[in-house]
């Protein structure tokens, strides 16, 4: 526990994150977690977050030493892809009794990875650590080395129980386990000037797949996605990359930074998110290559693609915008960045009636400002029953959010998409945002909207309205 502790700390203190460095020291040392508010949902725990960031490295076994449970709750619960092995998708468990907690789980998950190891051969087994096998005190790190030397293959060990925090903290934690253990371990078999890595892109429903192409025709290398159909010798090779991009989210952000500070990879903070924040992404890439040393053609051909790209992506959109335009649109978001759906959404001509900056950082804020120019349309938190009121007094013609809130939507019998990590379609990359649009329009325009608001027949006859 001594060691679990030690990590949070070093979690806590961010240096690349401007939200931490405002904070006392006495703030900083309390980490970023908010008191619950008794009632509320308290969301994904530290083991969550860690297996959502790691999950997506698809050739390797996630093995939870924990009670079967923990692995049910986090089994692939976000829609990663994989364009090959499908390893990351078995759901594998110690599947902790009681007789364990009685006489430890150390035996019983060396056993396991020993099964594993032999049915399905995979390049590296990660293990995490969850609450109770955590309480009995079952020491993941030296049955991991002792594995490791055994088997000669890497046992990771993620050091990630529940009550360590939350989701985002197990984000970090999931970096940490791959600095210390997996990033630098192997060498690419060559390096090009062009070579990138992308951290903080899962993959889900295959976003990933929407951008590569892109990079494809700049001649940019994906050396490692971390974590998106990433493999295992991809992110130990990762270390040889000439740039880094950080996928709009500060919740791996300790990997970019060390990574900077141990291999000197600068990193910048992108989204693939709406047309403007895509071609801005791109330059972004080809410029931190060129000062890199990478030959500078590069940025010509980065121009060319992003403007025919812009100019295919606008004449698809076209259509759609007759119809979006002026429609209000009620944005509740968290995992992915406000500004960048703000802006995507904007650029199909329709109105945001609110956006949601509970998680938001006070760059995103500032951003948010400068695309909307008016202040009010932020709302720090919005209870259940406001969002309801708005959508049943018509203050907003559909809502984005994710699936938790659907329920509010479809309670006031309004248009709903989900537009969060659970979400089933792809939303990045110049593609993305007109499926975005598309799938807005698909909402909107459904039949069952009319049928819904109806009134039922058997209920009474309504009485007309005074006046007529
Ligand atoms: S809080 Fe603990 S017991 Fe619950 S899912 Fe997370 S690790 Fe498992």
């Amino acid at each position: 526990m001594a060691l679990l502790s030690e990590k949070l700390q070093q979690v806590f203190e961010e240096p690349a994150c401007a939200k931490n460095l405002a904070k006392s020291t006495k703030e900083r040392k309390q980490g970023c977690t908010k008191q619950l508010t008794p009632g509320a949902a308290a969301g994904g725990c530290a083991f969550d977050g860690a297996k959502i960031a790691l999950q997506p490295i698809t050739d390797v076994a996630h093995l939870v030493h924990g009670p079967i449970a923990c692995e049910g709750h986090s089994w692939d619960n976000r829609h990663s892809l994989s364009s090959g092995p499908g390893t990351y998708r078995t759901g594998f468990t110690t599947d902790i009794s009681e007789l364990d907690i009685v006489y430890g789980g150390e035996k019983r998950l060396y056993r396991a990875v020993k099964e594993i190891i032999d049915k399905y051969d995979p390049p590296a087994v990660f293990v995490y650590q969850t609450c109770v096998t955590a309480l009995i005190g079952d020491d993941i790190e030296a049955v991991c080395k002792a594995a490791s030397a055994k088997f000669g293959k890497p046992v990771i060990p993620v050091n990630v129980p529940g009550f360590a925090g939350v989701k985002n903290l197990g984000n970090k934690l999931a970096g940490e386990a791959l600095l210390d253990h997996v990033i630098g371990t192997q060498e690419p078999a060559f390096t090009t000037p062009y070579d990138i890595n992308i951290i903080g892109e899962f993959n889900l429903s295959g976003e990933l797949w929407q951008v590569k192409p892109l990079l494809d025709a700049m001649g940019v290398r994906v050396l490692a996605c971390i974590s998106g159909d990433a493999r295992y010798a991809e992110v130990a090779c990762s270390h040889r990359a000439r740039a880094t991009m950080m996928v709009c989210s500060k919740a791996m952000i300790n990997v970019a930074r060390k990574m900077e500070e141990r291999y000197g990879i600068p990193f910048f903070e992108g989204s693939f998110y709406g047309i403007g924040d895509m071609s801005d992404s791109l330059r972004q890439i080809a410029r931190l290559l060129v000062d890199r040393g990478a030959p500078d053609d590069i940025l010509g051909r980065t121009e060319r693609l992003i403007a025919s790209e812009e100019a295919r992506a606008w004449a698809r959109i076209e259509p759609y915008k007759q119809r979006l335009r002026g429609r209000k649109v009620l944005l509740i978001t968290g995992g992915v960045k406000s500004w960048s759906v703000v802006a995507a959404l904007q650029e199909a001509g329709m109105e945001i009636v609110g956006t949601s900056v509970k998680k938001s950082t006070r760059e995103d804020k500032d951003r948010i400002k400068e695309i909307m120019g008016d202040e009010a349309h932020m709302i720090d938190d919005m209870s259940p029953r406001e969002m309801y009121k708005m959508l049943k007094e018509a203050r907003a013609d559909i809502m984005l959010s994710g699936g938790r809130s659907q329920f509010v939507a479809l309670k006031a019998k309004m248009p709903w998409l989900d537009i969060n990590q659970e979400r089933h379609y792809a939303y990045a990359g110049y593609e993305g945002i007109v499926s975005l649009v598309a799938e807005i329009d698909k909402t909107l325009s459904n039949p069952v909207w009319d049928h819904v608001r109806a009134p039922a027949p058997w209920d009474p006859p309504q009485p007309p309205a005074a006046g007529m």
